[in-house]
């Protein structure tokens, strides 16, 4: 039965993997060495101590078990054509609101819900987690800078690599 699952497992990392290094050039990721395991795939990351993530479909269960051989799938399927693979800081990646850069953890109102205590900016949890990730791979790739995470000055992507 061990053997069956981790076969299974093993089995839709690889085809995940491939799927999304066909489709992607550049990934942005949570470093799990940093986050300790606590992130996902949207990027958010709950309070230090606590991952209580709700498992929401047999994928996630699977991925939250595989997040070292699947990122590990994906670089090396990345490079081999042309791509990379980028970690990010996981820091406050789920505290910061995309609009107007407050960082608190009252911005998180539940695992599906942020909404900002400063601006009032409302949206889904993993989709702001995933903007963060974005920014902060970005500011990254551009500059050598880590841990990133900013608002849009101007409301539009082409703001985003300003400092
Ligand atoms: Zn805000």
């Amino acid at each position: 039965m061990h053997r069956y699952i981790a076969d299974s497992r093993r089995d839709f990392l690889h085809k995940t993997s491939t799927k999304i290094a066909k489709n992607h050039s550049l990934i942005y990721v949570e470093d799990l060495k940093v986050s300790n395991m606590s992130a996902s795939a949207s990027g958010t990351k709950e309070s230090p101590g606590k991952n209580v993530r709700q498992k929401s479909g047999l994928n996630r269960s699977i991925l939250d078990q595989g997040w070292y051989s699947f990122f590990r799938m994906l670089s090396y399927k990345l490079k081999q054509r042309g791509g990379k693979l980028i970690k990010v800081d996981p820091r406050n990646t789920s505290r910061t609101c995309p609009r107007c850069g407050l960082v608190s953890a009252e911005n998180r109102k539940s695992q599906a819900t942020f909404a900002c205590i400063g601006c009032g900016f409302r949206s889904n949890a993993d989709e702001v987690g995933a903007i963060n990730i974005l920014r902060a791979g970005q500011a990254r790739l551009a500059c050598g800078m880590s841990g990133a995470v900013r608002p849009l000055s101007a409301g539009t992507r082409g703001d985003l690599l300003q400092h």
